[in-house]
């Protein structure tokens, strides 16, 4: 059964903003290409292909390096344009943000985006005209609903489901003695122990159910962001974070990666998606 890893592929200010001063994407140019060379080696190494869910204004500032992960078999997918959190953003502006981006990577790769990825997991705090969008536009799947109470809700579903006729594919979650973790990526997968996040993800498989990983560009990167850092963005950014590179490559020897939309085809082949109507949105989310 294939499992998805994805990465998003955007720069670190994007990952942890609020920053009070973020640093322009252009000046992280040499960050996030060390980090898409380090990823594309690993996964090249053990034969894995992912899916970039890639930010516009990377496409639109790195067309050379989205061009070379889709040449090397990689889904490119969309983040968005400018890693606007959805729910500010409403129904028309989510679209515009949307075209923008796709715009974006196909000028820079020549594939349409087929899925989406939410910037800091907002969907959960949009509501039912988020679906509608995505399938008016042409997407076939979303990965943004994050079952981790304190990124989505309690109610979110851990396994691949249907929402208004776009599948939806949740990144893994991890119980703890401390409660629900994002265990498929950011800090969980850079603190827990390689056995309690292995043994999700086959338990998740033995159930039927895809485990969904991603990682940022900047996990992988030796080189550090210049300038000054708040020290909460220090912490998240380099919690753990050189064991990462080593983690990802026991994992693709362990568990049979694919594509986004790989691991979805095979997965539909087995057994229908469940269908819901709606997910469990935010209580805080903004009335549209
Ligand atoms: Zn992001």
């Amino acid at each position: 059964m294939l499992n998805v890893f994805s990465v998003d592929l955007e720069g670190w200010y994007q990952s942890l903003s609020p920053d009070p001063a973020p640093v322009p994407l252009a000046a992280q140019r040499d960050g996030i290409r060390e980090g898409i060379d380090r990823l594309l080696e690993l996964c090249g190494r053990r034969n894995v292909k992912a899916t970039w869910f890639t930010l516009g204004a990377v496409a639109e500032l790195m067309p050379e390096d989205v061009k070379r992960i889709a040449a090397a078999g990689h889904e490119v997918a969309s983040h968005g344009h400018a890693h606007d959190d959805v729910h500010v953003l409403g129904p028309e502006r989510f679209r515009e943000d949307l075209r923008r981006a796709q715009g974006a990577i196909e000028a820079a790769c020549g594939a349409r985006p087929r899925g989406y990825r939410s910037p800091k997991w907002s969907a959960g705090r949009a509501g039912p005209w988020y679906f509608d969008a995505l399938r008016q536009e042409g997407y076939a799947y979303d990965s943004s609903l994050n079952p981790v109470p304190m990124l989505g809700t309690r109610g979110m579903r851990h396994d691949a489901h249907r929402v208004a006729g776009v599948a939806e594919l949740p990144p893994m979650a991890v119980r703890t003695m401390v409660g629900w973790l994002p265990g498929g990526g950011s800090i969980g997968l850079r603190t827990l122990t390689h056995r309690v996040i292995l043994g999700r993800a086959r338990a998740l498989n033995a159930s039927g159910e895809l485990a969904v990983f991603w990682v940022h560009p900047w996990e992988v990167a030796q080189r550090r962001l210049a300038g000054r850092m708040p020290l909460a963005t220090r912490l998240v950014c380099n919690t753990a974070r050189v064991d990462l590179a080593a983690r990802l490559d026991r994992l693709f020897g362990e568990l049979p990666f694919g594509t986004a939309a790989a691991a979805l085809a095979e997965r539909e082949a087995r057994a229908p998606l469940p269908e819901i109507a709606e997910p469990a949105w935010r209580e805080d989310r903004p009335r549209w």
